[in-house]
C-alpha cells in the first residue's frame, strides 16, 4: 500500500481534527502518502482531495469541528454513488480509506467494504452510539460541555427557584442526556430508549420544590418522546402544578463547537494511529475504537446502522440520587 485517503462524514465531533493528524502523521511514518477528501462522501464522489503533508495538519489537534469539513451525502447510499466514489480512488491510485465518522458513515464504510476496497472505520460520535467502541471521539468533550451548561443554569435555578428543562442532543441515543443528568445531579432525565411520562415528571419537579429544593433541573434528550418545547408546552397547560416557574433551555449545536479536551485528543489519536496499523496489516473492513483501554477492531458488518445498548440501570441510579 502506497497511497490513502481520509474523509470525515455525518456529524462533526470535537477530536476529529486530532484523528486526522493522527492518520496523516502516521500514514506519512509507513511511506504512505494520504489524501485529505473535503466534505466526507461527497468529496469522494466529487473528486475533491488533495495530498497531505506533516505540517498541513499542524496545530489542529485543539481545534474542534473537522478541517475536512463534513457532509450528509444521500448519493453514496446508491450502488451506482459508491461505484462513482471507487472510480475516482482507483484512478488516484489510492488503496485504502479510513472514514471517521458515526453510525451511518460506518454503514457506509461497511457498503464500502462490501464492494472489496480496503476501508478502515474511526469511531467518531458525540452519540456514543456506536457498537465496537467503549466510548467514542468527541464524546467526552460535548459531556463536558453539556455539563457545564446545566451547572450554570442550576446556578440561576436557584437564585430565582425555578425548574429547568435543559434539551441535549441524541436523536436516537440517550446516553449524553443521561450521563450529563447524573454527572449535572439532574431531578429527571428523559431519554428516547425510556417513554416520558409527563405526569410522572411533574410529579418529580413538584416532589422536589415540596421538598425545598432551591431549583429542579430535567436533562432532556433531543429524540426523547417529548422534548423540551413538547414538556414545556405540557407543563404550560398544567400551570401552578409544578411548584416552580418553568424555563426550557436547549443546547442543540454548542455542544458540538468546542475544542477537544485532553480525553479526546488522546483517544482520536491512538483510534487514528490504530486504523492506519490495520491498514497496513491489511486488516480492513473493521471499525478501530477503544474497548477495555485496548485499541481493538470490530468487523463493519456487526457495527454500521445498529446501535450500542445503553446502561438502563444508571436510569434508576439517577432516580436513587434525586432526593
Ligand atoms: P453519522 O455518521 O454521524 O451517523 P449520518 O447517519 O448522517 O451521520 O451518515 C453520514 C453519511 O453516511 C450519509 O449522509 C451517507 O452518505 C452515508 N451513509 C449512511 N448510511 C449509509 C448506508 N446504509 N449506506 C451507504 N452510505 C451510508
Amino acid at each position: 500500500m502506497q497511497r490513502i485517503a481520509v474523509l470525515t462524514s455525518g456529524g462533526d465531533a470535537p477530536g476529529m481534527n486530532a484523528a486526522i493528524r493522527a492518520v496523516v502523521r502516521t500514514g506519512i511514518a509507513k511511506g504512505w502518502e494520504v489524501f485529505g477528501v473535503q466534505h466526507g462522501y461527497a468529496g469522494l464522489i466529487a473528486d475533491d482531495m488533495q495530498p497531505m503533508g506533516a505540517r498541513d495538519v499542524g496545530g489542529i489537534i485543539g481545534l474542534g469541528g473537522t478541517i475536512l469539513g463534513s457532509a450528509r451525502c444521500p448519493e453514496f447510499r446508491t450502488a451506482e454513488g459508491r461505484q462513482q466514489a471507487l472510480d475516482k480512488l482507483k484512478r488516484r491510485g489510492i488503496e485504502g480509506l479510513v472514514v471517521i465518522g458515526g453510525n451511518g458513515s460506518q454503514a457506509g464504510a461497511d457498503a464500502v467494504a462490501q464492494m472489496g476496497f480496503p476501508v478502515v472505520g474511526v469511531a467518531s460520535t458525540i452519540d456514543n452510539d456506536l457498537i465496537g467502541s467503549d466510548i467514542t471521539i468527541g464524546v467526552d468533550t460535548a459531556l463536558n460541555i453539556a455539563l457545564e451548561a446545566i451547572d450554570r443554569l442550576k446556578i440561576t435555578a436557584s437564585s430565582h427557584h425555578r425548574a429547568f428543562l435543559v434539551e441535549v442532543m441524541g436523536r436516537g441515543c440517550g446516553y449524553l442526556a443521561l450521563m450529563a443528568g447524573i454527572a449535572g445531579g439532574a431531578e429527571a432525565i428523559c431519554i428516547p430508549e425510556v417513554e416520558t411520562d409527563p405526569e410522572a415528571v411533574a410529579t418529580i419537579i413538584r416532589a422536589a420544590y415540596e421538598r425545598g429544593k432551591p431549583h429542579a433541573v430535567v436533562v432532556i434528550a433531543e429524540g426523547a418522546k417529548y422534548n423540551a418545547e413538547g414538556l414545556a408546552a405540557y407543563f404550560t397547560q398544567h400551570a401552578g402544578r409544578l411548584g416552580f416557574d418553568l424555563r426550557t433551555t436547549i443546547l442543540g449545536h454548542v455542544q458540538r463547537g468546542g475544542a477537544p479536551g485532553a480525553f479526546d485528543r488522546l483517544l482520536a489519536t491512538r483510534i487514528g494511529a490504530g486504523a492506519t496499523d490495520h491498514l497496513a496489516r491489511g486488516q480492513y473492513g473493521v471499525l478501530v475504537g477503544q474497548i477495555k483501554s485496548q485499541i481493538v477492531a470490530t468487523p463493519l458488518v456487526e457495527v454500521g446502522g445498529k446501535q450500542k445498548p445503553l446502561d438502563l440501570s444508571l436510569l434508576e441510579l439517577a432516580r436513587i440520587l434525586e432526593q
